[in-house]
């Protein structure tokens, strides 16, 4: 079995990804079991930017080849929010619960729910040098409250399409096999993984 190192310090985002690429043989490392994340600014403009930044930092650090994802909701109503802040939607100080509580208050009212969840994976080999990148969505809505304990961040507020029901109340296979962050990573075995396949 081959192993991979994830530059993240996101336990949920660890645990999605072991899922999906454990069956594929690929043993996945948290950034913290390999020795620490290595502080990073993300301060890119896009998903896909702030990927590449944390894959370089987790190669650098560690001196092999590590993925990183940078992922997010965008809501039609409120203009694509919130985006690449979707970690932050609530402020300083914020955290899942806040920032969904604030997305739900947001949409108060609004008849147009639908979102999309997006994915940037960017993979950075041995030599701190970028291998490329790739990107996955899921199309759904936001429901009128939250429902759930299941995933994580606006799992429970999010009905992907084709369903009637959260991912916080659907099971964690579900979710993996139409996420953003699956339809990313089935993306990323196809194109960027080499060695570690
Ligand atoms: P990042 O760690 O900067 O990539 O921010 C990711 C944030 O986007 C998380 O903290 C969640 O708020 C949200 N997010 C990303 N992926 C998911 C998901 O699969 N379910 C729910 N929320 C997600």
């Amino acid at each position: 079995m081959s192993r991979l190192i994830v530059a993240t310090s996101n336990a949920h985002k660890v645990q999605e990804i072991r899922e999906i690429l454990c069956p594929l043989g690929i043993e996945v490392l948290s950034a913290k079991e390999a020795g620490g994340m290595p502080d990073v600014v993300e301060d890119g403009n896009t998903f896909e930017e702030n990927a590449i930044k944390k894959a370089l930092a987790g190669a650098r650090a560690f001196g092999c080849a590590v993925m990183a994802d940078d992922s997010g909701l965008e809501v039609k109503a409120l203009n694509g929010e919130p985006g690449i802040y979707s970690a932050r939607y609530a402020g300083e100080g914020g955290n899942d619960g806040r920032n969904l509580a604030k997305l739900l208050k947001n949409l108060e009212g609004v008849t147009d729910r639908s979102a999309r969840f997006v994915c940037a994976i960017a993979v950075a080999n041995g030599d701190g040098t970028l291998r490329g990148t790739v990107c996955g969505e899921c199309r759904g809505k936001i429901a009128a409250a939250a429902f759930g304990t299941g995933g994580f961040g606006y799992d429970p507020a999010f009905i992907p399409d084709g369903y009637d029901k959260t991912f916080g109340e659907l099971p964690a296979e579900v979710k993996n096999a139409l996420s953003h962050r699956g339809n990313a990573l089935k993306a990323a075995v196809e194109k960027l993984f080499g060695e570690e396949r």
